[in-house]
């Protein structure tokens, strides 16, 4: 079957039309041509499910005493399991207050303070209350907020465009290849600067809170071209995903001070977070719900989950600040939390990891910091390092929009001293074949049993808690996964909205990352944040206070190196909550 060809140009490709992708896409649109590719309709990125909110250091609700950025980088830093880098995480930290400003002169509307300030909450971590929000739908908001302003700023859109590959040359991004999902059209789209802003890749894992299409394409895409990937061992677990689904609550409902309960009816986050409590960070709360597990303290018949609580807080109060947790435990759960708490077990949820970047969000090639000409990354995709070994709850929602605004703004100023690149004739190809192979349904590997069984080995053998034995007999069963691949198959051989093809295509990019997840889980031997080793209980700082960095080897297997991380204000401490 034929396949049609079409070709573009435009200065500026941003890849994902998520908070990262349309802040940036926005920022160039002020000035300049750039156009966004995305595999569903730019609103529905997962950015819109966000719930619980973004954090800056406002200092709107002095509750527990004045806030700062230095105490939120303080926060992240010790959040990170010191393992981010804290050049970024100032960054963050003091761009946050400017960023959640610009998004709210914008139009996002954002809950209030009594005398009509923004209002801020709780969130795990954070010592102070500095989660800006819009009751539970703070993403849904602040992304329809972006795309509005970013067509009034006449971004060009592609919706429904699958990017299948990058195109570089001599270390040079030169433009991506994409399927057009309505029709099967191969498209080659050259530029001079290409941003990667393709969000998460937590549906590796058989039970997560990220979206059907969190499936890490560009990770491996970028894999595939010789770079590398970083701290991909880190992997969030929330601690409240709905039992046994996965769907997320968010941490605000422990910020409004809904709490854990085990089967004997105990608050247990007071043992091992005595400060804290249930405002502990996720690692530290995912694997406190395990342990209580573990002791046989679960509730249900398998005694595999535990209960959150929030009906004490009265129902006018849920109602009015977590409308959307109200109903999806209802409909998830057949639970109506204004009286009964709901059945929750940890999800995974977020990647820490991703492509590495510098404070540009330009993209580096190696341990020495060297960039890929023209190439960008922001977002959940991309790794600066400002969340380390672990992530604080609502700071991917400022991470997205701070990076994503300083990526806008340089790749304007790059495309202006850039010449328009030519690709090569052949970018198309690999596509083209790989399109023509699936929609020949020869292949008899049928697409959702092997997707489930990766999902599941995942889970089995790189979740919450890891060790050697699980981890090498994870590395081993991948590569049989990846055989099996070799034979996939779909039964619509038809050219429009072929959903069998984009899962074939999403499947064949998570075997290929999911195997660095579990060669750079194998390699860090030591437990920090969220990466916890059985068989190494201890963080070690001599030889692992240093980023992962995984490229494919000759052989195709990950090939394992480290890079230092960025320590400028904060040494490394116990973490204690
Ligand atoms: C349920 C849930 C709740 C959350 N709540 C919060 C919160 O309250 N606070 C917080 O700080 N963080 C939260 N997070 C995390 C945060 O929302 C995400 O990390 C962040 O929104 C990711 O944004 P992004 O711009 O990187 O990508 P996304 O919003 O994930 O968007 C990815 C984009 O890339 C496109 N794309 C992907 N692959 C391709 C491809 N091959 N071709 C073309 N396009 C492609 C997609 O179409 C999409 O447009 C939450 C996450 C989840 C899952």
């Amino acid at each position: 079957m034929a396949i049609n060809i079409e070709t573009h140009y435009h200065d500026v490709l941003v890849i994902g039309a998520g908070l990262a992708g349309t802040m940036a896409a926005l920022k160039v649109a002020e000035i300049g041509d750039v156009a966004v590719l995305t595999k569903v309709f730019p609103t529905r990125s997962h950015s819109t499910t966000a719930q619980g909110g973004m954090a800056a250091a406002l200092n709107n609700n002095k509750a527990q005493g004045e806030d700062s950025w230095e105490l939120h980088m303080f926060d992240t830093v010790k959040g990170s399991d010191y393992l981010g880098d804290q050049d970024a995480i100032e960054t963050l930290a003091k761009d946050a207050i400017e960023v959640v400003y610009e998004l709210e002169h914008m139009g996002t509307p954002f809950s209030r303070t009594a005398d009509g300030k923004i209002a801020q909450r709780p969130f795990g971590g954070h010592s102070r209350p500095r989660i800006a929000y819009s009751a539970d739908r703070t993403g849904h908001v602040a992304l329809h907020t972006l795309y509005e302003q970013s067509l009034k700023e006449k971004v060009k859109y592609y919706p429904e465009f699958f990017v299948t590959k990058l195109i570089m040359e001599n270390n040079t991004a030169k433009g991506v290849v994409a399927v057009e999902l309505r029709t099967g059209t191969v498209h080659v789209f050259t530029s001079k600067a290409v941003m990667i802003a393709t969000g998460g890749g937590g549906r590796i894992y058989r039970i997560s809170s990220n979206a059907h299409e969190s499936t890490g394409d560009a990770l491996s895409m970028l894999y595939r071209e010789g770079l590398p990937l970083m701290d991909m061992e880190f992997t969030q677990f929330h601690p409240t995903g709905i039992y046994p689904l996965g769907i997320l609550i968010t941490e605000g409902v422990r910020g409004e001070g809904g709490y854990l309960v085990n089967s004997k009816g105990e608050r247990f986050m007071e043992k091992y977070a005595p400060d804290m409590k249930d405002l502990a960070p996720r690692d530290i709360t995912s694997r406190a719900i395990y342990t209580e597990i573990q002791e046989g303290r679960g509730v249900g018949p398998k005694k595999d989950h535990v209960l959150l609580q929030i009906h004490h807080i009265g129902r006018e109060k849920i109602l009015e600040r977590l409308p959307e947790i109200y109903k999806f435990a209802i409909t998830y759960a057949g639970v109506d939390c204004t009286k009964e708490p709901i059945p929750v077990a940890p999800t995974a949820h977020y990647f820490m990891g991703g492509i590495p970047t510098d404070s540009h969000s330009n993209v580096i090639k190696d341990d020495k910091a060297t960039p890929v000409i023209g190439l960008y990354a922001g977002g959940e995709a991309a790794c600066e390092s400002v969340h380390g070994a672990n992530r604080l709850g609502a700071n991917s929602l400022v991470d997205t929009t701070v990076f994503g605004r300083r990526a806008g703004k340089h790749m304007y100023d790059f495309v202006q001293q850039a010449d328009r690149p030519t690709v090569p004739k052949d970018a198309s190809e690999s596509t083209i074949k790989m399109v023509e192979w699936l929609l020949s349904g020869k292949g008899k590997e049928n697409v959702s049993k092997l997707r489930e069984d990766m999902q599941s080995l995942l889970w089995e053998t790189a979740a919450v808690f890891r060790e050697e034995k699980l981890l090498k007999k994870g590395l081993k069963d991948i590569k049989v996964l990846q055989e099996r691949y070799k034979n996939i198959g779909i039964t619509d051989t038809g050219k429009n909205f072929n959903m069998q093809l984009k899962d074939a295509i999403e499947l064949g990019n998570m075997l290929e990352y999911a195997e660095v997840v579990l060669a750079s889980a194998d390699f860090r031997k030591e437990s920090r944040g969220a990466h916890s080793r059985t068989d190494y209980p201890k963080r070690d700082d001599v030889k692992f206070l240093k980023h992962t960095l995984a490229s494919k080897g000759k052989d195709g297997r990950p090939e394992l190196k480290q890079k230092d991380v960025s320590i400028t204000r904060y040494q490394p401490q116990e973490r204690k909550y």
